[in-house]
């Protein structure tokens, strides 16, 4: 059987009894990194006797050559638990071609629920939710990104992207270029942790306030659907703004 088994996104107390349940009875563990998902068994207070479960990695770089293997494991009857570093594997992870290989060789396969954090920051975003579009990560080169960001303004809902601290703010200023300097963003960090924070708001102010500290954690970026005409709706607001301005003055 194999057993696809989300792990913590920043808080152990978000592990389910049927993860850990999972991944104690495991022969394999097919993860990221073995080191920090021993860690993981440690903190759940998973003994390894015997050297089961044991771990193997698998990541982006060995998935192809590993999948075989797994099956093999899958074909003598293990239970093989396929996780990832955090959240949900499969989701802007390895993983698909092995689920995808067993479902076709007929193993039975079961996914646990579990933390996605696209999925923790859309449903606290306070954006539309009733249709989005999951991007995962956008090209780091920006004249890509930008092509990309206008395909999804096309789509017209809610898009969630994730992004590493170092290329936020290049992220959040493409998107400014791309979608208007006043589109509406939401920029969620370190979900489930300590410091977790949703900083919400006009693209530009969103931008500007992450250019002005010093940025950690890993983010969600949410761009609200986009409205055909937005532009000029912004030209008004700011037309409006200004006479208010001036009648005040
Ligand atoms: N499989 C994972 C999931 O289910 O969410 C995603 C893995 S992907 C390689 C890692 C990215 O997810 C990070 O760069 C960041 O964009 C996002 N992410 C993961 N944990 C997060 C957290 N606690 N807060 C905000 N974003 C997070």
């Amino acid at each position: 059987m194999l057993i696809v088994c989300p792990t913590p996104i920043g808080n152990l107390q978000d592990a389910t009894p049927r993860q850990k349940d999972a991944l104690a009875s495991a022969d394999i563990i097919a993860c990221e990194d073995t080191r920090r998902t021993g860690k993981l068994l440690e903190l759940f207070g998973i003994a390894r006797k015997d050297g089961t479960p044991r771990l193997v990695s698998y990541h982006e770089h060995n998935e192809a050559g590993r999948t075989g293997e797994l099956l093999r494991a899958l074909d003598a009857g293990q239970t093989v638990v396929l996780t990832s570093d955090a959240g949900t594997p499969t989701i802007s992870d390895p993983g698909y071609r092995l689920v995808r290989e067993a479902a076709a060789q007929g193993h039975e396969v079961v996914a646990l629920p579990g933390p996605v954090a696209a999925m923790v920051a859309l449903s606290g975003s306070g954006l539309p939710t009733n249709r989005f579009f999951f991007e995962g990560f956008l090209p780091n080169k920006t004249k890509a990104r930008k092509e990309r960001l206008e395909a999804l303004r096309a789509l017209e809902v809610t898009v969630v992207l994730y992004e590493s601290p170092y290329r936020v703010v290049e992220l959040l200023e493409d998107v400014g270029a791309v979608y208007g300097e006043g589109h509406e963003v939401c920029a969620a960090r370190e979900l489930t942790k300590m410091h977790e924070e949703y900083m919400r708001g006009p693209v530009a102010e969103v931008c500007a306030e992450l250019a002005a500290r010093e940025i950690h954690g890993e983010f969600v970026v949410l761009l609200a659907p986009w409205r055909p005409n937005e532009a000029e709706e912004d030209i008004d607001a700011q037309i409006d703004a200004k006479i208010a301005e001036l009648l005040e003055e």
